[in-house]
């Protein structure tokens, strides 16, 4: 039996085109659908009062992810309802909230270990 790790992660799977190592953004869950990560999604109703959002501010976010830096243009929104004028942002797809990092980019560096402690491998 071969040794060793079986990468079943497509995450990092490869394709050469042109003599050039392409790879494909992965994709990632939103209610129920697969979109590519750092998709912008804009919020389709006030969450508090369900009324209409108009947009209110356009900026651009910078998602660090382990794939790329990506600038991802966004929009603020405001609800039309003048009792709530709640403010909503748009939803990027892989990112949690307002972070600047994306999902997989954290679980990837909390996997990281820190300090002279070696993986198991290393002692077989
Ligand atoms: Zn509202």
């Amino acid at each position: 039996m071969a040794k060793g790790n079986i990468c079943k992660n497509k995450s990092i799977a490869k394709e050469v085109v042109d003599g050039k190592i392409i790879q494909d953004i992965p994709e990632a869950e939103h209610n129920g659908e697969m979109f590519p990560l750092f998709t912008v999604i804009p919020p389709i109703h006030c969450s508090v009062c369900g009324s209409k959002l108009r947009p209110n501010e356009n900026y651009d976010r910078t998602i660090i992810s382990s794939h790329s830096i990506k600038v991802c243009p966004t929009t603020y929104w405001i609800c039309t309802n003048e009792m709530c004028k709640k403010h909503h942002t748009d939803k990027i797809i892989g990112v949690s909230g307002t972070a600047n990092y994306s999902d997989e980019f954290i679980k990837k560096v909390n996997c990281i270990r820190y300090g002279s402690q070696s993986p198991s491998f290393m002692h077989q």
